[in-house]
């Protein structure tokens, strides 16, 4: 039994533009993000960082503790006067910037939007 044969050149697809703002429509492969105008990469916006990186939820705090402490700290969230405490280990200097509740991805962005009203 034979199985039909698909030419690759018919692949192209009805695709929207990935680029923000964009939203254009175009004819392409399957595997292209952007229109005519945004295939060429010098008129891509640059990639923005997105918030939820791991620096974005970190802070580095430094510290000369030899044991093991419990400190204090503020959420870094604007507008969020909640505070929290830390375990600070000696020799480790990274650790969460936001209350326990805003360590969450989903309320801190929800929170962010609710502020921005
Ligand atoms: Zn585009
Ligand atoms: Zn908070």
């Amino acid at each position: 039994m034979e199985l039909p044969t698909y030419t690759p050149r018919k692949r192209i697809k009805r695709k929207v533009c990935q680029e923000p703002g964009c939203g254009k429509t175009f004819w392409g492969h399957p595997i292209a993000k952007y229109c005519e105008e945004h295939s060429d990469i010098k008129q891509r916006q640059k990639p923005k960082k997105e918030f939820d990186t791991l620096e974005m939820r970190n802070m580095l705090f430094k510290h000369n503790y030899l044991d093991p402490i419990e400190v204090p700290f503020k959420c870094c969230l604007d507008g969020c006067n909640n505070s929290f405490s830390i375990k600070v280990f000696p020799k480790q200097y990274v650790y969460p910037r936001f209350c326990l509740e805003h360590r969450n991805d989903f309320k801190r962005k929800n929170f962010i939007r609710l502020q921005n009203k």
